[in-house]
């Protein structure tokens, strides 16, 4: 045997850590709006003038028609599951870098009664059984709300 097939071998190890880098964005006019609602306990969807299509989440400009919307509605607080996964395996979340805890935990395409488009986000159930596409769902509101997506603390199975 050479001697060169005699070297041991080095793996190249990683070392996992933590970085902290606070930063701030900008939203844009429509989203600070929308987030100003949550305040109030209250939704916004934004309606096209032309072909009617009510977005759940707001945007300036209909995907379909690409006109420019500003005739906001307010919809939910309930709606209706479009798709779900019950979350069992460990996930980072992108917001903070840690771990979601606990597990498992569900999320959902909720549907607001009012809006044509679903957007995705936490439900309060965690046996797939009792989930279905179609079921009937209720928003649950942060007690104390700050103007962001986690005002919503989850939505509630009511059907
Ligand atoms: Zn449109």
């Amino acid at each position: 045997m050479s001697e060169k097939k005699k070297e041991k071998k080095e793996y190249l190890t990683l070392t996992s850590g933590k970085m902290w880098q606070p930063y701030n964005w900008h939203v844009g006019e429509y989203w600070t709006k929308f987030f100003d609602g949550f305040k109030e306990k209250k939704f916004y969807g934004i309606k096209c003038p032309k072909c009617g299509v009510v977005y759940g989440l707001p945007r300036q400009v209909c995907g379909r028609c690409f006109v420019k919307m500003d005739d906001w509605v307010e919809i939910g607080p309930e709606g209706t599951v479009g798709a779900f996964t019950v979350i069992k395996f460990p996930y980072i979340d992108p917001n903070t870098g840690q771990i979601i805890q606990p597990l498992p935990f569900t999320t959902a395409a909720i549907r607001l009664d009012g809006a044509d488009t679903a957007f995705w986000h936490y439900i309060n159930e965690t046996d797939e059984t009792k989930i279905k596409v179609g079921k009937r769902v209720r928003l649950v509101w942060q007690e104390n709300r700050k103007g962001n997506i986690h005002d919503i603390k989850y939505f509630e199975m009511i059907d």
